[in-house]
């Protein structure tokens, strides 16, 4: 039996000691994200910093990087979903060129986990009291939603958005690939009063990614009590969806090509971000909850 425990322990070692050479992406923990940010944090000392956006069902604390110190605050939100590891990965390399780099005039907050606990058990959602609940079917909407705020995580960022007077938003999720826009859910007229300023927002994001563009019900699903509709619904924030990649599951290579073709759009859709929030956000379209058949709820 000993020699049994010290072959195991061997394997064990021999693991984290590849681990440490070379990054697995999708194999790491919620810590090592936070060891990220700290990383990032003590490297460019005069750029970026990490602050809290509140605690966790689980108990984690939920974490940003603030970067940059402009008047015009913007906000990036990755892994709703707790297996969209490649959200992560693309948040973090995003945090990592604008803390070498900050957008002149701009601070931009980067959540590279929302799910923590979705996050280190490699789930879609997000445990709370005994149950699980899907992250971004959990915020309050035109149409109603599964929810709302039955998560901690999903009302500690709607405050953070209120209180910060977030103007613009990339909210990232795994596969489509596309980029997309309010309206999400509903029929009749899906379309919201600045559909042009969305389109070119979004044309900027995929420069390098040609990844789809364009309506959210339309190019991806019907979805209530997403986050991207609500922050535009609720306050006029500028949201846009990311899918990015074409897996749930990519290989390091892909990995590295998503962040290859999405650190710089998401870059150039900042840039030429509006500096305040839209006047007009209300829903001016017709809920049907026989769309809510659609909602596929990707695993
Ligand atoms: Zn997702």
């Amino acid at each position: 039996m000993a020699r049994f425990y010290w072959v195991m322990l061997s394997l064990l070692l021999a693991n984290s000691a590849a681990a440490s050479v070379e990054p697995l992406f999708g194999r790491e923990s919620y810590r090592d994200v936070q060891a990220t940010l700290r990383q990032l944090e003590s490297s460019y000392p005069l750029n970026a910093e990490v602050v809290a956006i509140g605690q966790a069902d689980g108990g984690q604390m939920i974490e940003a990087l603030k970067i940059g110190s402009g008047a015009v605050k913007h906000l990036v939100v990755a892994t709703h979903h707790g297996n969209e590891y490649g959200s992560t990965e693309v948040a973090k390399s995003f945090a990592a060129s604008l803390a070498e780099s900050p957008v002149a005039g701009q601070t931009i907050y980067v959540i590279p986990v929302l799910n923590t606990a979705g996050f280190d058990s490699r789930s879609r959602r997000e445990p709370a009291g005994g149950r699980t609940y899907d992250p971004n079917r959990d915020y309050p909407n035109p149409c109603g939603s599964e929810g709302p705020f039955r998560l901690k995580s999903t009302a500690a960022l709607a405050r953070f958005v209120e209180q910060e007077g977030i103007v613009a938003v990339a909210t990232l999720h795994t596969y489509s690939p596309a980029v997309v826009y309010p309206w999400g859910m509903g029929r009749g007229n899906l379309s919201t009063h600045y559909d042009p300023i969305f389109e070119q927002l979004a044309v900027a994001a995929t420069v390098e990614s040609r990844y789809e563009v364009g309506n959210s019900a339309e190019v991806i699903y019907p979805a209530n009590g997403t986050f991207e509709d609500y922050v535009y619904w609720k306050h006029g924030v500028w949201s846009l969806l990311f899918e990015v990649g074409r897996s749930h599951s990519p290989g390091d290579k892909e990995v590295a090509d998503m962040i290859r073709v999405n650190v710089p759009g998401l870059r150039r859709m900042f840039e030429q971000a509006p500096r305040e929030r839209a006047e007009r956000h209300e829903f001016e379209g017709q809920c049907d909850f026989r769309l809510l058949s659609l909602d596929r709820h990707d695993e």
